[in-house]
C-alpha cells in the first residue's frame, strides 16, 4: 500500500509543493502510478513520521529564517555604522578643536585639520612629532607635569600649555587628554581634543596685569608690592622697603593741569626705574604722587644708599611742564622700613614706612629717614599719619559735609546768618569734629583743601537755596595757612568769580591769632576780596593778643568774641568788663559784635543789655547740618527761653 501525496503531506505535516520540490530534487523520491500521480512507501512515511521527521525540517527551516532575518538586521546595523562613522568623520575632519591621538611615546598618529591652525601644519605634516616639539616660554615644566598626571589618573581636562607656531606665532592652547590602553592595561597611547585658547588667555592675562599694575605709568600697583612684600617675607629673608612722596606735586598738577601732572608723575616713574635698575629692587606707583621701592635682601646701608639716588635723580630731573615753563629742582621725601625689624607683616610696615615718610616731610622734605622706633615724637607722628589718612581719604571720598549754626539777632532774636562748620562723615555715618583734625590737616597742608571744599559746598547749597533771599549771610571759617598760600587765594578767587552766587552774602572768618601772625598777608588778603565784595570777621577776638590798636587796620566787619568770655559772663566780673569795653570800641569802628557760645538766659540778658548785635551758641541751636538748620531758620522766629 501506498500513500497518496497529500496523504504523505498530511502524515509529514510537509506541505504539498515542497514534497513535489523533493520529489523533483531527490529528496524524497516518489513512487508514480500509471496514471502519473505520486505515491509514497506506506513503511518509509510511517517511519519518517514516527522519527519527527517532519517537525525537524520545520525547525530547520525556522532556524533559516533566523539566521536569515539576523543577517538582515546585521547589515541594517552595519549600514548605520557606516552612516554614522561618515558622519562622524565629517564632524572631526570639520571641528574647530583640533582632535588627535598618539602612540604609546606620545608621537601624533592622527589630526584633524585644526591641527593647521595651532602648529602651522598640516596634518601630515605632523604625524610622527609631537606636542612638546612645540612647546614655548617656560611651558616645558608644566608639561612634564601634564604628563605625569595623565598616566597616574588617565585623564586630564583644560590643561593650558603654551606652544609656537613653525611660523613663530605664540598660541596658547587647552587640552583634554585620555589615555588609552589595551585589554591588559597597557597603554597603547593618548587620544583628545585641543583649542586654541589664545585670545581668552591673552584677555586674562591683560586683565590681570591691570590687576597688579598703575595703568598711568604701568609700574606695578600697592596691591602688587603687598604680594610681593608678603611673599619675602614669607621667605624669612630681609629686605628694605621705601616710600617716596614728590613734594609740592599738587602745585604742578593745580598751575599746569591734570595732564601735565601726569606726565610728571610718568616721568618720575621712570626716573625711579632707572635709579632701581642698577639696585636690584623694583618701583611700584602707590597712587598720587606716591612711589615705592622694594629692595629684596637689602639692609640700612644699601636702603640709605638707594634713597639718596632716588633723590639726586628726582632733583636733577626736568620737565617740560608747558611750552614756556620748566619745572626742575623737584625734591621728594623718603621713608625707609626694614623688615622684619620695623614689622614683621605688611600693614605693620607699611605704617611704619609710612611714618618714616612723613617725618621725612617734616623735616623739611628733600630727605630721607629710616624708621626710628624711639623716636620721641613717634606716637603723635602715629596719630599724625593716622589723621592725614582719614582726611585725605575724606577729601578723596567725598565726605566733607557741612554743618551749620544760626547768627542770631539779639534784640528780635531772630535767626539772621549762619556759620558754616564742617565735619568728616566716618565709616559708621557719625561725624568728627574739627577740633580733632583742623590743626593736624594745618601741619600736613591738607587744609588747604579742605577750606576750598568748604566753600565749593556752600556755594552749591547757596545757588540751590537761593529763595532764602540776599540779605542771609554765611560765615566760612579759613584758616591761616589757606590764606598764606597765594596759590590757594587764586584758586579761591577764580572759584568766587566763576560762581553767580553774590559775594557779598559771604562772611570769612579769621581768627585773631592768625590774622596777627601775619599782617601783612592777612591784610593783602581782605583787600582782594572786599573788591568783590565778601565781609570779614575777625574770630576768637580776646583768645589771642586783643590788641584795640590792630582792630583799626584790619578792615573786617563783625567781631567775634570768644566763647570763653560769654559762657563765664554772668559768674566773671573781668569777662563783663572785657565784652562791655570791645563792645564800646566795636560801636566805635562801626562793627557788628557777635558773642559766641551764649549758653544760658543769664549771659542772653546781660548781652542784651550791653547793646551786643548778635550771639551764637546752644541756647539758640547747636550746629546742625546745613540744610536743616537753614530750613529752620526760614520758617520761623528762633524763640530763646530769655529770662
Ligand atoms: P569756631 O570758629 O570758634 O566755631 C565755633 C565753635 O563753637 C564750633 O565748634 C561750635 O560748634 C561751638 N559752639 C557753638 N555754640 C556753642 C556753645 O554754646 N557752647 C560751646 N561750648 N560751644 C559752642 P566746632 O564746630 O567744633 O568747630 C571748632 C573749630 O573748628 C571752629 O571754631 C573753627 O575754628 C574750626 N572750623 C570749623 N569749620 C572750619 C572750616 O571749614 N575751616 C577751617 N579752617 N576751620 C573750621
Ligand atoms: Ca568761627
Ligand atoms: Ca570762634
Amino acid at each position: 500500500m501506498e500513500y497518496s501525496i497529500q496523504e504523505a503531506s498530511e502524515l509529514l505535516s510537509i506541505p504539498i509543493q515542497k514534497l513535489r520540490r523533493w520529489d523533483e530534487q531527490g529528496v524524497l523520491v516518489a513512487l508514480r502510478t500509471s496514471g502519473g500521480h505520486r505515491r509514497y512507501s506506506r513503511e518509509l512515511i510511517d517511519r519518517l513520521a514516527a522519527s519527527g521527521f517532519g517537525a525537524t525540517a520545520d525547525k530547520t527551516s525556522q532556524e533559516l529564517a533566523t539566521v536569515k532575518r539576523a543577517l538582515a538586521e546585521k547589515r541594517r546595523i552595519i549600514q548605520l555604522l557606516l552612516e554614522s562613522e561618515n558622519r562622524y568623520r565629517d564632524l572631526v575632519e570639520t571641528s574647530h578643536d583640533l582632535i588627535w591621538a598618539t602612540d604609546a611615546e606620545g608621537r601624533f598618529t592622527y589630526l584633524n585639520t585644526a591641527a593647521y591652525d595651532i602648529f602651522g601644519l598640516a596634518p601630515k605634516d605632523l604625524i610622527g612629532r609631537c606636542f612638546f616639539n612645540f612647546e614655548a616660554g617656560a611651558a616645558h615644566v608644566g608639561n612634564r607635569r601634564f604628563l605625569a598626571t595623565l598616566r597616574r589618573k588617565g585623564e586630564v581636562k583644560n590643561y593650558v600649555t603654551h606652544v609656537l607656531t613653525t611660523d613663530g606665532e605664540n598660541r596658547w592652547i587647552g587640552i583634554n587628554a585620555r589615555l588609552t590602553n589595551d585589554d591588559l592595561g597597557e597603554p597603547l597611547g593618548i587620544r583628545g581634543t585641543a583649542r586654541d585658547i589664545t585670545e581668552q588667555h591673552v584677555a586674562t592675562q591683560r586683565i590681570e596685569h591691570l590687576a597688579l599694575h598703575d595703568p598711568l605709568t604701568d609700574l606695578p600697583n600697592r596691591h602688587s608690592l603687598q604680594i610681593g612684600i608678603e611673599a619675602a617675607m614669607q621667605d624669612s629673608s630681609v629686605g628694605a622697603l621705601l616710600f617716596i612722596d614728590i613734594d609740592h606735586f599738587k602745585y604742578v598738577n593745580d598751575n599746569f593741569g591734570h595732564r601735565a601732572g601726569d606726565q610728571l608723575i610718568i616721568g618720575v616713574g621712570s626716573v625711579l626705574r632707572e635709579v632701581v635698575r642698577g639696585c636690584g629692587g623694583e618701583v611700584y606707583r602707590l597712587g598720587g604722587d606716591e612711589f615705592a621701592i622694594h629692595l629684596p635682601e637689602a639692609l640700612r646701608k644699601q636702603a640709605n644708599h638707594a634713597a639718596e639716588l632716588a633723590l639726586d635723580a628726582v632733583r636733577h630731573y626736568r620737565f617740560q611742564a608747558s611750552e614756556q615753563r620748566v619745572v626742575s629742582n623737584l625734591s621728594a621725601s623718603i621713608g625707609i622700613a626694614l623688615y622684619p625689624f620695623h614689622g614683621s607683616d605688611v600693614p605693620s610696615l607699611f605704617s611704619n614706612v609710612d611714618i618714616a615718610m612723613y617725618q621725612a616731610k617734616e623735616l623739611g622734605r628733600n630727605r630721607h629717614m629710616v624708621f626710628d622706633q624711639a623716636s620721641d615724637n613717634l606716637r603723635s607722628t602715629h596719630k599724625r599719619v593716622h589723621w592725614a589718612k582719614r582726611i585725605r581719604d575724606a577729601l578723596d571720598d567725598d565726605r566733607i559735609t557741612l554743618f551749620a549754626q544760626p547768627v542770631v539777632r539779639l534784640k528780635d532774636q531772630k535767626a539772621m546768618h549762619h556759620e558754616v562748620l564742617v565735619r568728616l562723615r566716618d565709616d559708621q555715618g557719625g561725624f568728627i569734629l574739627p577740633s580733632t583734625f583742623i590743626e593736624i590737616a594745618e601741619s600736613l597742608s591738607l587744609v588747604q583743601e579742605l577750606d576750598l571744599q568748604v566753600v565749593e559746598k556752600l556755594l552749591a547749597f547757596m545757588r540751590e537755596h537761593n529763595q532764602v533771599g540776599k540779605k542771609l549771610r554765611y560765615f566760612v571759617n579759613l584758616s591761616r595757612v589757606s590764606i598764606a598760600d597765594p596759590h590757594w587765594v587764586k584758586r579761591l578767587m577764580s572759584l568766587l568769580t566763576a560762581t553767580q552766587v553774590d559775594p557779598t552774602q559771604l562772611v570769612f572768618e579769621i581768627t585773631e591769632t592768625a590774622a596777627m601772625s601775619e599782617i601783612d598777608v592777612t591784610l593783602s588778603f581782605i583787600n582782594r576780596l572786599k573788591d568783590i565784595g565778601c565781609r570779614f570777621a575777625l574770630d576768637d577776638f580776646g583768645a589771642g593778643f586783643s590788641s584795640f590798636y590792630y582792630l583799626k587796620r584790619f578792615e573786617v566787619d563783625y567781631l567775634k568774641i570768644d566763647g570763653s568770655f560769654i559762657r563765664d559772663l554772668a559768674t566773671d566780673e573781668g569777662s563783663r568788663l572785657f565784652v562791655r569795653a570791645l563792645n564800646d570800641v566795636a560801636r566805635g569802628l562801626s562793627k557788628q559784635v557777635v558773642a559766641e557760645w551764649v549758653e544760658s538766659p543769664e549771659a542772653l540778658k546781660l548781652l542784651v543789655e550791653m547793646g551786643a548785635q548778635y550771639g551764637q551758641g546752644y541756647i539758640f541751636r547747636k550746629p546742625m547740618p546745613i540744610a536743616d538748620t537753614v530750613r529752620a531758620a526760614t520758617n520761623r522766629l528762633l524763640r530763646a527761653k530769655a529770662g
